[in-house]
Formats: structure tokens, C-alpha cells, sequence
């Protein structure tokens, strides 16, 4: 596989900036080079982009792909049982691609579906993106989201936890630091701390020692801070984060992922079940203050939607970026989290136009950056190079870019 995308107007490099008159040389799955159109060789195969914007496929770092986004998706399952949501994940993944999302990160799956799922994408056996996945999280016994659990209690059983999901290959670790909204009815709350500082520097060392990263769900102040000082590389949600906490995750280099958009449909959307509501209502609009104060303060901000949990569909992740937008006007700065940051955060090649990453890769019909919801207006999807959406590239005007 050698082509060349041009006809083009490009989002290049970390910044995004706005190219004109380049072309994208992919090789082999990658971006081999960024080149001028007079710098087309000969008698090259060439893809005409026909002036549409192309743009880094889009990184979701936050889904649950087997859940179904419904105002229950644990009522779901009890209904449906194990087998539909085992399908149900795999066609999520084919949604995902839809949208121009060619790499998710899932982080709690019931029975390690997700492990499964990703490696059958890996495979060539069902069309997807990237999945990193976690299978299960390490909660401590009847903590946050007990039905995706594997319950860990003491520094010999986190060991034992986190080698586990090792083995069935996790490439990412989940952890509760926190309580949750949605996760149980009685005897959880957002601000109680769950597995505790020593348990969570167990998880995070041996994790480390494998080369992954850790996760964690952490809502409340005193999770957080446990997470932070454990070393782990991803605060989930973090609401309560404070001045003294973002000094600590600049000074340990994690990364945040607000996930705005899922606790506001829990706290608004009428079907939720009551617990959840009341719980995710407390915590909105310090969310928000926290989101507006510390999205610009130098830690790296990566979008994840949560999708697939109440309410939150498989492709929330524009809802999500829309939902930092009504807090953030800068819309690069918001296309970067879903982008740059989040490939950053993943630490993989993924999620800019430079030479050596991985062409996955979207045409779309108007700039996100003029306006964010033209990331509704994805043409063409590449992933590895090869076309795996095509909506033709003449059936949508393209608005001038
Ligand atoms: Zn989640």
C-alpha cells in the first residue's frame, strides 16, 4: 500500500495548524512523508481528496464499548444477558469507525469482554479501531462499578489483580480510587476514597514495570491525591481537583480526562435511575469550575466521553467536545484533547499529520476548528491507511476552508 492524498487542505503536525497545496504519502499503514502537490512523483497513485480538510482520526480515551449508552445500561444487560452485549460490543466498535474515531481506550468491561474484542480488531476478524483496553477494573471489594470488577483488598491481592489482567493482556490498568454516581445505589459515594495508597502504589509499580499505564476513576479530593502520589498516568473525571492537586499532577506528569458531558447527562436526563441523578447533580457544577480553571494550567487534557454509560452514546465523543467548547472557546485547543493530547497521553503515534504516524486519517467536508460540528461531516475514514468509511467524496458540499 503506497498513495498519495492530495487535492487537500490538511490540520498538520502538534499545533493543527492549517496547510494548503500539501499531500499526505502514506506507506504501509503509516504517513510516510508530508509533501508538496508539485513534489508528487510521477506516475505515484493518487487519492484525490477533491478540497477536502483532512484531519488526524479522532481518539476517544474513555468508553465502555459493551455497554449501550441507554439511561440503564446495567438494566440492559440484566435483560438482554451476556451474549447481546458480546455482539453489541463488537458492532459498537464498527460505530466507532463511522464517526472518525479510529483509536478508543476501554476501561471496564464485564468479564474482560473488551480484552477480546480488541484483539479480534487486531486480528482482522471484525473492523474496528484501536482498542487499548483494560477487561476488567481493580476495585476494592464492593467498591466503584462492582459488575466489571475484580476485587482486590491488601498489597498481595492487588499484585495478584493487576498481573492477572496482565496476562489476559490489558494494555492499560483501570482502578476505583473513588467512589462513582451510577456505580451503586447504596454504600458508595463520589467523595469516599476506595483502594488505598498502598494498594494503588502496588498496582501502579508492577504496571509500570510492564510498560502500562494506569487509570484511575477518581472523583473526590483524597482519591485523587492517593492516585497522584501512586504515580498513576490518568485521573478519570477528577471534579475535585484543586490547585494543590494540579501543582501535583504537573509535578508527576499525569494526565486528565474530565469526561464532562456523561455526569451532566446523568445529572439532567429524566430516565436515569434517581441515586445516580442526585449524585451526578452534586458534582456538575464543580466539575465545570474545575474544567474552566485548570484546562489551560499546563496539565495535558485528553477527551473521553465515557460512552456507552447512561445516556452517553458511542459517538459522545463530539458531545463531549462540544461540552468543553461551552466552557472553552478555543475550538483547537478543545481539538487537541480528542487529537495531539490524547495520542500524547496514549503515548503512540497516533493522532497527528506527521511523518511516522499512523495514517488514520479523516476527510471531512468543512474545518472543526472554524466550527466543531463539522467533525459531523466525516467523508472518508482511513485507518492504517486503508479507506474503511466511504460516504463519497461528492455527496456532501464542502464548505470553504
Ligand atoms: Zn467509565
Amino acid at each position: 500500500m503506497d498513495y498519495i492524498i492530495s487535492n487537500i487542505r490538511l490540520l498538520a503536525g502538534e499545533d493543527l495548524e492549517l496547510v494548503r497545496n500539501k499531500a499526505v504519502w502514506v506507506k504501509d499503514g503509516i504517513i510516510h512523508e508530508v509533501i508538496s502537490d508539485s513534489e508528487i512523483p510521477e506516475g505515484a497513485l493518487v487519492h484525490d481528496g477533491r478540497g477536502h480538510l483532512l484531519i488526524p482520526g479522532l481518539i476517544d480515551l474513555h468508553i465502555h464499548m459493551m455497554w449501550d449508552g441507554s439511561a440503564d445500561p446495567v438494566a440492559t444487560l440484566e435483560l438482554e444477558g451476556y451474549e447481546q452485549m458480546l455482539i453489541r460490543a463488537v458492532a459498537n466498535c464498527r460505530h466507532y469507525l463511522e464517526h472518525g474515531i479510529t483509536t478508543v481506550r476501554d476501561i471496564g468491561s464485564v468479564d474482560d469482554i473488551a480484552l477480546h474484542v480488541a484483539k479480534s480488531i487486531r486480528r482482522g476478524l471484525v473492523p474496528g479501531p484501536d482498542v487499548i483496553a483494560s477487561g476488567k477494573t481493580l476495585t476494592m471489594t464492593g467498591g466503584h462499578d462492582p459488575f466489571w470488577a475484580r476485587f482486590v483488598d491488601g498489597k498481595d491481592e492487588a499484585l495478584k489483580g493487576v498481573r492477572e489482567q496482565i496476562y489476559k493482556g490489558a494494555q492499560v490498568i483501570k482502578v476505583s480510587a473513588t467512589g462513582g454516581a451510577y456505580g451503586r445505589d447504596e454504600g458508595e459515594q463520589v467523595g469516599h476514597s476506595e483502594l488505598n495508597p498502598e494498594e494503588l502504589q502496588t498496582i501502579a509499580n508492577e504496571a509500570h514495570r510492564f510498560g502500562l499505564k494506569v487509570a484511575s476513576h477518581a472523583i473526590g479530593r483524597d482519591g485523587i491525591r492517593n492516585s497522584l502520589l501512586a504515580g498513576i498516568d490518568t485521573i478519570e473525571h477528577g471534579h475535585y481537583l484543586d490547585d494543590e492537586l494540579v501543582a501535583l499532577m504537573k509535578e508527576r506528569g499525569a494526565a486528565w480526562i474530565p469526561t464532562l458531558y456523561v455526569y451532566q447527562q446523568l445529572a439532567s436526563m429524566k430516565e436515569i435511575p434517581e441515586y445516580a441523578k442526585e449524585k451526578a447533580r452534586e458534582i456538575t457544577e464543580i466539575h465545570a469550575a474545575a474544567f474552566k480553571k485548570y484546562f489551560n494550567s499546563g496539565v495535558l487534557v485528553g477527551a473521553g466521553s465515557d460512552a456507552g454509560s447512561p445516556g452517553t452514546s458511542h459517538h459522545a465523543l463530539k458531545d463531549e467536545l462540544y461540552a468543553m467548547h461551552e466552557l472553552m472557546p478555543d475550538t483547537k485547543a478543545v481539538l487537541k484533547t480528542a487529537t495531539v493530547n490524547a495520542g500524547k497521553i496514549l503515548d503512540m503515534n497516533v493522532g497527528r499529520i506527521e511523518k511516522g504516524y499512523k495514517a488514520d486519517l479523516i476527510l471531512l467536508a468543512g474545518n472543526p476548528i472554524d466550527d466543531l460540528s463539522h467533525l459531523d461531516k466525516v467523508n472518508q475514514v482511513f485507518k492504517d491507511g486503508e479507506i474503511v468509511v466511504n460516504h463519497g467524496l461528492s455527496n456532501i458540499k464542502v464548505e470553504a476552508i
